[in-house]
């Protein structure tokens, strides 16, 4: 089945509205489906967010048709699992942000709260829960981290292993999008 992919550029077609995370200031520029059924609907995201979203394909990533037609059923919107929770491994995850990424369903979304700075941003909990990394964080935690996890992982090391590559693909995303995180938070701190 192909899979969907949100944009990796701004849309030029896209509404002028801020970005559909919830107390996101940045302009929703790249569109991502809604939904496997709906793939001509769009959201609209920042580029942190859509990648956030795009993380949500990978779940139904090699499960069989009818475990994904199960998923859909009990699917009441977009935000489901977001992670491709069978290559984890550690049973870490926040069962908060497999049900509810952007806390939308919980109603989060109208009634904003101060962010906790010990708990970590409700999108990037995935992203850190793979690369096993605790918040606080910081760059050079994440690089360190990230260049021990490369080295595990890549295919060379693994005899060419496909489980071993999809992982690192996981990897490559969820460091990006913590990089691209961290050098926002470290410049709005200046
Ligand atoms: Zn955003």
């Amino acid at each position: 089945m192909a899979r969907p992919r949100a944009n990796s550029r701004p849309d030029p077609s896209a509404p002028s509205r801020p970005c559909e995370a919830p107390d996101c200031p940045e302009p929703g520029e790249y569109r991502a489906p809604k939904d496997r059924t709906r793939l001509r609907e769009y959201h609209w995201f920042c580029l942190a967010h859509v990648r956030a979203y795009n993380l949500s394909w990978d779940f139904y990533k090699g499960m069989a048709p009818e475990q994904i037609e199960a998923s859909l059923r009990q699917d009441t919107g977009w935000q489901r699992p977001t992670w491709p929770l069978g290559r984890l491994g550690h049973g870490r995850l926040d069962p908060e942000l497999l049900r509810d990424p952007f806390g939308i369903l919980s109603g989060a979304a109208a009634r904003p709260k101060p962010p906790d700075p010990a708990r970590p941003p409700p999108e990037l909990r995935a992203a850190l829960d793979l690369l096993d990394l605790s918040w606080p964080t910081d760059s050079v935690a994440l690089k360190t981290r990230y260049k021990e996890l490369a080295k595990r992982y890549h295919p060379d090391s693994n005899g060419g292993d496909r489980s071993s590559e999809d992982r690192l693909k996981d990897i490559n995303r969820a460091y990006s999008l913590l990089r691209h995180k961290l050098a926002g938070v470290q410049a709005s701190a200046r």
